[in-house]
């Protein structure tokens, strides 16, 4: 793949503004500690890599967030931002969840509202690579070792209807799908298809039996795993992906997104 290749389009977002947004609100949220985790080179430039997160502790549950992997979802970073905005209000969260943020995973992609990055890759589909690209290979590094009770992707549909959302919890209790659905519904429309990107789907929650033949065909070919699904077979028992439509308003896509924060935190904490 050639590492010099004249951008796709124009640049319609500035990264290095974002990173400014995002230290800043770091440094103003109690708790938050802010990691470079290296530098995604993309010629003519690099972009730093950004990490958040807060204190650990034992008995905490731990929770993992991340924003932007598809460069053209934007309302996944904000809601990134978003998430530490509610932490500096509710920072008594602390006491009994520890948060592991990714704000934007796709750096290139934010900057040029391309889903791929830099090389053109998508790199939703690159987390059990050999050699995976500078982006994927950051995340990996830092959560080595590292479990988590829940993981939140935040991912937008350029073409959806209404909103829907992605869930696998091996804890059925745990699921809270069909409730952000309810509560997202009131505002906002749901996709009702009973087929959303190739998988069956229930009124806006694709929510797979991991033994269905569904779930054994589509992830039989380990290459092309989701970040969703690394960090599922890697031990996270909870995992949730929303996908906001992209015709709402940008305030309207992020309080979607924590809606489900919200409600899954509340389900987690509850026992
Ligand atoms: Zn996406």
């Amino acid at each position: 793949m050639p590492s010099v290749r004249p951008p796709v389009k124009n640049k319609i977002r500035s990264y290095s503004e974002l990173v400014e947004r995002m230290l800043r609100l770091a440094a103003e949220t109690k708790g938050i500690e802010a990691r470079l985790l290296g530098k995604v080179r993309a010629q003519p430039v690099s972009y730093p890599f950004w990490m958040l997160s807060t204190p650990p502790g034992s008995g905490k549950k731990r929770v993992c967030l991340s924003g932007g992997i598809h460069g053209d979802e934007p309302a996944g970073v904000e809601a990134i931002l978003a998430a530490v905005g509610m932490i500096g209000k509710e920072p008594s969260l602390l006491d009994s969840v520890q948060f592991t943020l990714f704000p934007c995973l796709n750096p290139f992609g934010y900057e040029y509202h391309t889903r791929e990055n830099r090389s053109r890759i998508d790199l939703n589909r690159q987390y059990v690579r050999k050699r995976p690209p500078a982006e994927v290979r950051f995340v990996k590094r830092a959560i080595e070792g590292k479990s988590f009770d829940l993981d939140i992707e935040f991912h937008e549909d350029i073409d959806t209807p209404g909103f829907y959302m992605y869930e696998i919890s091996q804890d059925p209790r745990r699921a809270v799908g069909r409730k952000v659905i309810q509560r997202a519904a009131k505002k906002y429309p749901i996709n009702l298809q009973t087929e959303i990107e190739g998988a069956p789907a229930d009124g806006g929650l694709i929510s797979p039996d991991v033994s269905s033949q569904f779930f054994q065909r589509r992830f039989a070919r380990k290459r092309q795993w989701p970040q969703a699904i690394y960090f599922y077979k890697n031990g996270t028992p909870h995992v949730i992906t929303p996908e906001t439509p992209v015709h709402l308003e940008m305030r309207e896509r992020v309080e979607i997104h924590l809606t489900v924060l919200k409600l899954a935190l509340e389900r987690l904490l509850s026992d």
